[in-house]
């Protein structure tokens, strides 16, 4: 069960598209694959470093010739990797008409631009998928591209509104559009000024009146304590010294 997820999982390169057949050394006995990375065990087994690593997990023998496997014991060998590296293989598109051929180590270089890459077209809502030499072409009638101005006026065309954009129409609409806001937020400014200034002439009043009547309540007051201190003066001399 384990074994086909090993295969497709960590597998090496596939035989088929190599332009000449690959030794049988270069196989690695786990995927079947040409060696990735290559690693040798004590037993001088050599197999893709992942198919190893995740076959010792299970047990700690060579698939090969079940003798003891020390998974600290295996080494890359650097000069096979370079090897197979340069070893000749065509584009995994040539199905699809790719004809190029190149070492291996290219292989990730030329699928970064490789003509006949099934992409998605990168324009935001569009779900077609093309090969990378027919984008152009698609992105002329993509209902979902889009693009900035390329005159810098900041409006974001799509095909549909591309053939009738003019800058300076469309730059004078924003223009008297962003005025209509200024004068709807200054009048609704002025609006609140006059209402702040009607609380704080009401406020005004309250606090004159306010003070008024503090006045009054002083006097009061006043009137009171001198009343009393004529009544009482004795009394609270004494109590003062009490304490
Ligand atoms: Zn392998
Ligand atoms: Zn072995
Ligand atoms: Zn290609
Ligand atoms: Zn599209
Ligand atoms: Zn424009």
């Amino acid at each position: 069960m384990a074994d086909p997820e090993l295969s497709t999982q960590s597998g090496g390169y596939d035989v088929e598209l190599f332009l000449d057949t690959p030794d049988y050394d270069l196989i690695c006995t786990i995927c079947q694959g040409v060696l990735r990375c290559p690693v040798r065990a004590a037993c001088q087994h050599i197999f893709c470093k992942k198919c190893i690593l995740q076959w010792l997990k299970r047990q700690e023998t060579c698939p090969c010739c079940r003798k003891p496997v020390n998974p600290s014991l295996i080494f890359v060998m650097f000069k096979l990797s370079k090897a197979i590296g340069r070893m000749k293989i065509k584009c995994k598109n040539d199905i699809r008409g790719c004809a190029e051929t190149f070492p291996l180590s290219e292989q990730y270089c030329h699928n970064m631009s490789c003509q006949y890459e099934l992409i998605s077209c990168p324009y935001q809502g569009c779900r077609a998928q093309l090969l990378r030499r027919d984008l152009d072409t698609h992105a002329r009638h993509c209902e979902h591209w889009r693009q900035p101005c390329h005159m810098g006026c900041g409006t974001i065309l799509s095909h549909r509104t591309q053939s009738q954009h003019n800058c300076y129409k469309q730059l004078k609409q924003e223009y008297e559009a962003r005025q209509r806001s200024h004068r709807a937020i200054a009048t609704a400014l002025q609006r609140k000024m006059r209402r702040m200034q009607s609380t704080m002439a009401h406020m005004k009043r309250q606090i004159g009146l306010i003070c008024d009547s503090l006045e009054v309540m002083d006097d009061l007051q006043e009137a009171e304590e001198e009343e009393l201190g004529e009544s009482s003066s004795s009394s609270s001399g004494t109590s003062g010294s009490n304490t």
